[in-house]
């Protein structure tokens, strides 16, 4: 027992060693997640304001372009039916200074003639007498009969003074079959009275022939109609169309008598196709015009464009998703590692500290609780007790009963010395061999006296044959030790050697027995 070479092992606590490192992969965990929403989110945050935009740009140039549209055909329309109004206007004054009967009319057919040729918008000038009577026009042939009093504007101009010119809705050409619109203005005597009417018609096709060279969708229109609602011209031009009301539509309904142009998002009466339509009512004439573009049109580009950058989106984000994934799985599978390792760590550490024969510490444990308590002891200036444990006789008793039962008795032991010791702190090792330790805290010289009368008495107590012992059952020797406060230098193996010495001590004067500094069993 003295003298005996006692190494200090040092078992490192691993828990220090591995909860930061298992902190950082959960704080990287949740750094990986974070980013990944963080990125996603930013990518559909400029994305989503990105096509928000791109829809109302769409929609503003949309709009420039329809009211640039309504402008120039408005402008056209205009220009047309005054050149008609300008022709027409001297000509009455002519056929009216002359009166209608004294007209010199090979002269005027070849007047009438010569400024058909000029305008091209003409389908045709006419003069008709106060019956409706062809009077002359700038046809080489007059149709037969050659009346026209059935005709509206002739109806009209009969009953109504107005000398301004009036533009009917379209009708069929009498000499041509063609569609025109007719400008008509009516003749009189010097007297006032009806002297006849002077018509001058357009073509339909002239409009449909410039509606036609606007690039516009296929779904778009160009409507020009009467301020009554009435349809003159449409691109697309479908004949059944022309002469339809537009009086329901919104833009008449809403807009018109609000406004005499704007921009309207509206159903079509007509095709029932949504557009956006820049509208213009004539301010010289009571025409309308409408120049819409198809809201599928208008927003083609932009989808097919959304589309192409939805794809991109989903493929970025799958990417990203799929790499996330990955570190996420590295992370996790990282963590897990840890746990293992650090379970596994933890169990060699139980494993290192005990004893695996009575389940007690051992002397590792022992080495690092004492170096511990001796610290705190001279820290707190408290009374630590050691007390060494000898089975007596022991190899005798392995020799007698077998190492097996020699096993069994040192568990019994060992399980005795555990039921003794009472406080949290204090602590029983097996030392080695048949030698147990127990390591008191805050105990004085009575106290460890007391203990140590306990453990040798519930040894005792086990009441363990043991033929070859004087007393014929297993008994203990015991050494006790104090360090008292005040002990500045005292060490962890000055203590052992003090508590190994008053065992000797208790060996050597009988076993069965205690020995301390200021007593021993007698
Ligand atoms: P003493 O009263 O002077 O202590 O005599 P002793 O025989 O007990 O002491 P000694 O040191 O001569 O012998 C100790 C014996 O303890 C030797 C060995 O047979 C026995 N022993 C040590 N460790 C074990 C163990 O783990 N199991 C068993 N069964 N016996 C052990
Ligand atoms: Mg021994
Ligand atoms: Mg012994």
């Amino acid at each position: 027992m003295l003298g005996r070479k006692r190494p200090e092992p040092k078992i490192e606590s691993s828990d220090e060693a591995f909860s930061p490192q298992s902190a950082r992969a959960g704080a990287a965990l949740r750094l990986t997640v974070s980013f990944m929403l963080v990125v996603i989110v930013a990518f559909l945050a400029v994305e989503g304001w990105r096509t928000w935009r791109d829809y109302r740009a769409a929609f503003a140039s949309a709009r420039d372009s329809v009211t640039n549209l309504a402008r120039a055909t408005a402008q056209h329309a205009e220009d047309t039916i005054r050149q008609v109004d300008v022709v027409t206007a001297a000509l009455s004054e002519r056929v009216e200074g002359d009166g209608l009967q004294n007209i010199d009319i090979p002269r005027i057919h070849k007047l009438l003639v010569q400024q058909s040729a000029i305008m091209p918008q003409l389908h045709g000038l006419f003069i008709y007498g106060p019956d409706g009577q062809w009077v002359v026009t700038d046809k080489e042939v007059t149709p037969e009969p050659a009346n026209n009093a059935d005709r509206d504007y002739f109806q009209y101009h009969r009953t109504h003074a107005d000398r301004r010119v009036r533009i009917g809705e379209v009708i069929k050409s009498r000499s041509t079959n063609d569609l025109i619109i007719p400008i008509s203005r009516r003749l009189n005597n010097p007297d006032g009275s009806f002297a006849g009417v002077l018509l001058g018609t357009v073509k339909v096709s002239y409009f449909v022939d410039y509606y036609g060279d606007f690039k516009i969708d296929d779904k778009g229109a160009l409507v020009l109609a009467m301020r009554s609602g009435t349809i003159l011209v449409r691109r697309p031009f479908v004949a059944s169309v022309v002469g339809k009301s537009l009086l329901n539509s919104v833009i008449f309904r809403e807009h018109l008598p609000t406004s005499n142009q704007g921009v309207a998002e509206a159903r079509a009466v007509v095709d029932d196709t949504e557009r956006l339509y820049g509208y213009r009512a004539l301010t010289t004439y009571p025409l309308v015009v409408e120049a819409g573009l198809s809201r599928e049109s208008i927003i083609a580009p932009w989808r097919r464009d959304l589309l192409k950058t939805g794809f991109v989106l989903i493929f970025l984000i799958v990417i990203l998703v799929g790499f996330g994934l990955i570190v996420l799985s590295q992370l996790r599978y990282r963590m897990t590692m840890e746990k293992q390792i650090r379970s596994a760590h933890q169990v060699m550490r139980d494993m290192a500290l005990t004893d695996s024969l009575t389940g007690l510490g051992n002397r590792r444990r022992l080495d690092t609780a004492l170096a511990d308590e001796v610290r705190r002891a001279k820290r707190d200036g408290s009374c630590l007790a050691l007390i060494m444990l000898d089975v007596d006789y022991f190899k005798r008793f392995n020799d007698k009963y077998g190492h097996a039962a020699g096993d069994d008795c040192l568990r019994a032991i060992a399980g005795a010395i555990q039921k003794t010791i009472k406080r949290p702190g204090d602590l029983a090792v097996r030392y080695g061999g048949e030698e147990f330790t127990v390591l008191l805290p805050h105990t004085h010289s009575a106290g460890a006296t007391k203990i140590a009368q306990e453990i040798l008495e519930a040894i005792r107590a086990l009441n363990i044959e043991h033929v070859d012992h004087p007393l014929g059952i297993v008994t203990a020797s015991a050494g006790i030790t104090i360090s008292q406060p005040g002990s500045e230098d005292m060490t962890p193996a000055m203590l052992i050697k003090a508590a190994d010495a008053f065992l000797y001590l208790a060996k050597n004067t009988g076993r069965n027995r205690w020995c301390s500094a200021g007593a021993s069993q007698g």
